[in-house]
């Protein structure tokens, strides 16, 4: 079956989607994009991802070409003409085309955002095996702009530092400034030390976690203590667990930073209890409230 995508108010076989190669997307990175999972044919956290999407938006001073509610429609119509069952939807926003290429954005009167959707399917993946091995990070330098909290597409450092982790034999990167843990390259970073879990405070520094604010939503009705603060690489290698949130990977356990494996005894580089815990809440809770 061939993949139908949306590009600026038309549904169109992927093989017919055009973007122009005037895009600022394209020439400048000047856009911004959000990741929502779909489980059972329904979005997760839909609401949680449009907010985001509105302030990544206002800070950029880019026009929004669609309403939330409109993106919601615009989203289920994907779900059902490429018969989605599990997987993600992408959609990216673009500041446009304008004719010439110019570092002065051009008048949003004139140059009507670009909007672009697909779909992902990715079968199965609420029950993903390696959740139950968990994943291991090497730690690198941080070297991203200063405003990581405007999701925007400038993903060239994090899809260097995923290529540096496979380089290195593992799965993933934790990203570092000044000594301490910012973010992984595509998710937020946690350690549970001494009962509490552990995780950088919101900032300039890291994105705002769709998946965080909810995982620390059900950590406190699991009666769990968070820690808002930030952790270096030695505090987390001595953790007793560790773990990563994402839109698509949910909460994800990591048992190994920079070869050391996390844990003790029989729990030795093994996924922890908390980890494990808030994962299966996590995913209940979003499935009841999925649209
Ligand atoms: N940090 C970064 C740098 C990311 O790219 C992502 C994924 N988009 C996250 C954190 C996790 O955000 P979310 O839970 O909204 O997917």
């Amino acid at each position: 079956m061939t993949r139908t995508v949306f590009v600026n108010g038309a549904y169109t076989p992927e093989a017919d989607a055009k973007v122009s190669v005037f895009d600022r997307g394209f020439l400048m990175a000047d856009a911004v994009y959000e990741v929502t999972s779909v489980l059972d044919g329904k979005l997760i956290d839909f609401d949680g991802h449009m907010t985001r999407l509105a302030r990544s938006l206002a800070e950029l001073d880019m026009a929004a070409p669609m309403t939330a509610d409109e993106i919601l429609v615009m989203h289920r119509e994907l779900v059902a003409r490429n018969g989605l069952v599990d997987g993600m939807i992408y959609l990216q926003i673009t500041r446009g085309a304008p004719g010439d290429r110019d570092f002065v954005f051009p008048d949003p009167a004139e140059v009507p955002s670009t909007i672009v959707a697909f779909t992902q399917s990715k079968p199965g993946m609420a029950q993903s095996p390696q959740a139950d091995i968990g994943i291991s990070v090497i730690s690198i330098e941080d070297q991203r702009w200063a405003r990581r909290d405007i999701k925007t597409v400038q993903l060239l450092y994090p899809s260097m530092g995923k290529m540096m982790a496979r380089k290195a034999g593992a799965d993933d990167a934790w990203m570092v400034q000044d000594g301490f843990v910012t973010e992984g390259t595509s998710n937020n970073a946690y350690i549970v030390a001494n009962g509490r879990i552990i995780t950088r405070q919101l900032g300039h520094d890291i994105l705002a976690g769709i998946t965080r604010k909810a995982v620390l939503r059900v950590a406190e009705m699991c009666q769990l203590i968070v820690e808002e603060r930030a952790f270096d690489i030695a505090e987390a290698q001595s953790a007793d667990e560790a773990f990563m949130t994402s839109a698509s990977a949910f909460v994800m356990p990591v048992v190994q930073i920079d070869g050391v494996k996390l844990g003790d005894g029989a729990q030795l580089g093994k996924p922890g209890p908390v980890a494990t815990q808030l994962r299966r809440v996590y995913l209940e809770e979003m499935r009841k409230q999925a649209v």
